[in-house]
């Protein structure tokens, strides 16, 4: 057998630090190392796997889809695409819904939306985006800029011009920007994810809510990682009572398959024209297919099952030893840890548990539907780590 690892390193681009860890299959929330090692999966490759690995149901609908029809390009109509449109549109009360393959590419075509709102009804002068400082909104050009982390930008410039990044939770700041600069839309996360796992604040997101209706401002948020259940409602926008204009997901979303979606409100709905914006791939039969499978099980009871498992792992880390703060919102956790962070990860992994990090905390985003018995004997382990 070829030493995978090695294969890896030798032929694969050098911008992933990955785990001294090769996987070869998995079920539900356990995943199978190459080496005969069992994990329990708390990362869900990145918020990707809502329902673990290899769920039933989830397979049953891909393979299904697989086997009559994984492609046609975006010339023909096709009911997986539709379906999913329609189930997003219902559950969400936006109108329309434009498909893509990442979270990069769903916020890409949410900035051109925004900006070309604006710049009909403003005058092609008006087209900055406002974002928070310490966001991420993806890796593509447009995306780097708006993301508002500095080190992401370095030697990649020129980026994108015309975004400007404002301190999350500063009202007076937003209101400054707004009425200093011609602003097109505002985009930021409810949860800043590879930020640290930090919430913002109810009262900012009202204020920025208030301020881009009252100034006719398409808000967007970014539900690539919170979204599809993760913080413990469909979208995370709904645990702060407000409807955004522009909602952008992708990760979950698919349970596992490359898709992004752009959910474009009411004033933004017929924005784009026919030739406007476009995806070879967009709308595959086959990730939307996975993808309606998610979004159907997704309801109040399962909603309710994700909220109460996130209060277990808050009650059980808040105050734990070791333990300096748990921050975040559903299955999307926190926590900045009094050891370095990294030998608090490899020592989880050693002892069979797979969890990420944001920064220098540690990041919990297991499978949605993880059982408490797996949930319970992983924040054990955790908790062992952690002193
Ligand atoms: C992961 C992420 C992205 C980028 O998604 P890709 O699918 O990697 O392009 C954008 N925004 C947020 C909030 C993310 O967490």
């Amino acid at each position: 057998m070829e030493d995978i690892i090695s294969l890896d390193k030798h032929y694969i681009a050098g911008t992933y630090g990955r785990f001294p860890v090769e996987l070869v299959s998995g079920k539900g929330s356990l995943l199978q190392g190459a080496d005969g090692k069992q994990y329990i999966d708390m990362g869900s490759g990145i918020a990707v796997s809502s329902f673990g690995t290899a769920d039933d149901v989830w397979v049953e609908a891909v393979t299904k889809q697989l086997g009559c029809l994984q492609h046609t390009s975006n010339l023909y109509y096709t009911s997986p695409c539709a379906l999913l449109a329609k189930a997003l549109c219902e559950k969400t009360g936006m109108k329309k819904v434009f498909f893509s393959n990442s979270g990069a590419e769903a916020n890409e075509c949410a900035i051109k939306v925004a900006r070309k709102y604006s710049a009909q009804k403003k005058g092609s002068d008006c087209y900055t985006i406002v974002t928070l400082q310490n966001s991420f909104h993806g890796r593509t050009l447009t995306t780097l800029a708006a993301t508002g982390q500095e080190h992401y930008h370095e030697l990649f410039q020129p980026l994108t011009p015309g975004f400007i990044h404002i301190e999350a939770n500063d009202i007076a700041g937003l209101k400054k920007v707004v009425s200093e600069k011609k602003v097109a839309g505002i985009l930021m996360e409810c949860v800043q994810g590879e930020g640290g796992v930090l919430p913002v604040s109810k009262e900012f997101m009202n204020a920025a809510a208030d301020l881009c209706k009252a100034q006719d401002i398409p808000l967007m948020i970014d539900e690539v990682q919170t979204g599809n259940g993760r913080c413990g409602a469909l979208y995370a926008y709904m645990n702060y009572g407000i409807q955004p204009d522009i909602v952008s997901t992708a990760k979950g979303l698919g349970g596992g398959l490359p898709i992004g979606a752009t959910l474009l409100g009411e004033k933004v709905q017929d924005v784009l024209k026919p030739g406007d914006h476009g995806s070879t791939f967009g709308g595959n039969p086959v990730c939307c297919a996975g993808a309606l499978s998610v979004i159907e099980r997704l309801d109040d009871a399962f909603l309710l099952d994700v909220q109460k498992k996130s209060e277990y792992i808050f009650a059980q880390l808040q105050n734990a030893p070791g333990v300096l703060e748990v921050t975040g919102m559903g299955l999307m956790i926190g926590i900045k840890t009094r050891r370095d962070v990294k030998e608090v990860l490899t020592q989880c992994r050693a002892n069979g548990v797979l969890c990420l990090t944001a920064k220098d905390k540690l990041r919990l985003l297991p499978p949605l539907n993880i059982p408490m018995e797996l949930l319970q004997k992983a924040v054990a382990i955790i908790k062992r780590s952690l002193i």
